[in-house]
């Protein structure tokens, strides 16, 4: 079949949760036997979020191939187990960037390069890419931002002139908010009838609306939407509160989301799809009743979108152990040894998350202090397994300045330090250690137990590296390199042995976390915290 193209755009505000709508949608497909891929387009003149502070958007993807991206990206391939690449984030930094480069070529051959065609048709070019190259039977693409927007424009005309080349293969969902008035107790359809007009002007007319709302939405409100908005009333679908994400692919089936856009592409529509592993991952989580307290040390515990994956990542080792795993936020920056008994005498695991820069390092290294010296189950990340190489240097191996050279440059036991690719490296963008990388493992390690299989691959996102000149020195004090790479000869994990559960790991594991296949590590540390009850 030829690749027939979904846009998902937005409109009255943002957060509406496009990125669940559209995976939900790519789940009830990928559920009837299409092969399906989501893609997001952002409007910002950053190349890619990795140069963004995770207060300015939440936490940076890495996607197999090392490209940083959306958070979104994370939400595709959690609910469709399938991994997403560079080609599904494209910003509008990128876009202008290939366009200025082909500029600069000569390619243009003297003409004046303008947004329309040449940004418009390197869009189109973007989002064709993965019908054309990788031949999936569906691309949803989803527009970043608001209808409306200044930025977003060039994509919305770019979604036009699809919809105009592939009349039979491409459709729109528009996704609104139908606000409830508390004082009249009324649910509001202007703003839906405003934005699809928005969308009007630019020429695009929606197929299919999803309204995003906090109360059910009547059969009146439906086909008010409908008469204004010239759509069937079939297609004006409700997306109501759900309690989590993973509900929403359960109700867009009883909605017949995935009905509506397969009659409207005119194929033929078969049973409904049962969706049997998704629906007992959602029993279980339901019928967990065992509370289970982990601490999540970082530094934006008042954003945790900031921590995305690692939220997920234990939505789905909670299931999996049947544990309900509560999340106690704890603010780095108020941990030092006078705090650290209080701040974490309620919780039975501690997970340090990545992290960049000196902000909230020291108090990182005393909650590996603090989770060593009482056998706290422990999970250091990345940045997190850093600090638990600083603190057992400093206080098992007695090297008292140890540090990581990104945090103090001039120390003399950098037990952390650049790679050596790194040291010329100017740019930030793009730069770091990105990735999946193969890593092999030690047997009878946790680790190796968690994973049952002695060589994985996990995605990367670093510029800095445990100092392999210490190996010897910490293995004798009882700290080991459970893990490897074996080309490059990088230290992936450090285990102390003579702990319950502590494992730190230079990667990212939570990145490969999804519905359908809960990360071993996440699952066998929930495991642990379980145990612990202290
Ligand atoms: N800042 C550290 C490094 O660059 C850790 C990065 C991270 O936690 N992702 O090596």
């Amino acid at each position: 079949m030829s690749t027939k193209y979904i846009f998902v755009t937005g409109g009255v505000t943002s957060s509406l949760g496009k990125g669940i709508i559209s995976a939900s949608l790519a789940k009830l497909l990928q559920s009837r036997g299409y092969s399906v891929t989501i893609q997001k387009l952002d409007p910002y003149i950053n190349v890619d979020p990795g140069t963004l502070n995770p207060y300015e958007h939440g936490e940076c993807y890495v996607t197999e191939d090392g490209a940083e991206t959306d958070l979104d990206l994370g939400h595709y391939e959690r609910f469709l187990n399938v991994p997403t690449s560079q080609a599904n984030n494209v910003t509008t930094g990128r876009i202008y960037q290939s366009v200025i480069d082909k500029e600069r070529r000569g390619d243009y051959l003297g003409k004046t390069v303008q947004i329309i065609p040449h940004i418009t048709d390197e869009i189109k070019h973007r989002i064709k890419l993965l019908g054309n190259k990788f031949k999936y039977d569906f691309v949803i693409t989803e527009i970043g931002g608001t209808v409306g927007d200044i930025e977003s424009l060039p994509y919305i005309e770019a979604v036009r002139q699809l919809k105009w080349d592939m009349p039979n293969n491409s459709l729109v969902i528009h996704l609104t908010l139908v606000p409830y008035l508390a004082a009249s107790g009324e649910l509001k359809t202007k703003p839906t009838q405003h934005s699809v007009k928005l969308l009007l002007e630019n020429g695009v007319q929606p197929d299919i609306l999803v309204l995003r709302t906090e109360h059910e939405l009547t059969k009146e409100i439906r086909s008010k939407v409908a008469r204004f908005c010239n759509v069937d009333i079939k297609s004006v679908i409700q997306s109501i509160d759900a309690s989590t994400i993973y509900e929403v692919p359960i109700l867009m089936s009883e909605e017949n989301l995935d009905t509506e856009v397969l009659t409207k592409l005119g194929m033929t529509v078969n049973e409904k799809p049962q969706l049997q592993q998704w629906k007992s991952f959602l029993l279980k989580r339901l019928k967990a009743k065992k509370v289970v307290n982990v601490a999540l040390v970082g530094k934006y515990i008042e954003l945790h979108d900031a921590y995305k994956s690692i939220v997920e990542s234990f939505e789905h080792a909670g299931a999996s152990n049947e544990v309900k795993v509560k999340i106690n936020w704890i603010d780095a920056e108020k941990i030092t040894k006078n705090t650290s008994e209080d701040l974490f005498k309620n919780v039975q695991g501690i997970l340090i998350a990545p992290g960049f820069g000196l902000r909230g390092v020291e108090g990182k290294i005393q909650a590996a202090k603090h989770a060593r010296e009482n056998k706290v189950p422990f999970f250091g990340i990345c940045l997190g397994m850093q600090c638990a190489v600083i603190e057992f240097a400093r206080n098992v191996l007695n090297l008292k300045d140890s540090h990581s050279t990104e945090m103090k440059p001039l120390t003399l036991n950098p037990v952390i330090d650049l790679m050596e690719e790194q040291k010329s490296i100017t740019n930030m963008g793009g730069t770091m250690r990105l990735g999946s990388y193969p890593c092999e493992l030690q047997e009878s390690s946790n680790a190796y137990n968690a994973y049952g299989s002695d060589i994985i691959n996990e995605r990367h996102r670093h510029r800095y590296e445990y100092n392999n000149i210490y190996l010897d020195k910490f293995e004798k004090a009882g700290m080991f390199a459970t893990g490897r790479n074996t080309e490059t000869n990088l230290v992936e994990i450090m285990e102390i042995k003579d702990h319950p559960w502590f494992v730190g790991v230079q990667f990212h594991p939570e990145y490969k976390s999804t519905v359908l296949n809960p990360h071993p590590l996440f699952v066998d540390f929930i495991k642990a915290a379980a145990k612990n009850n202290k």
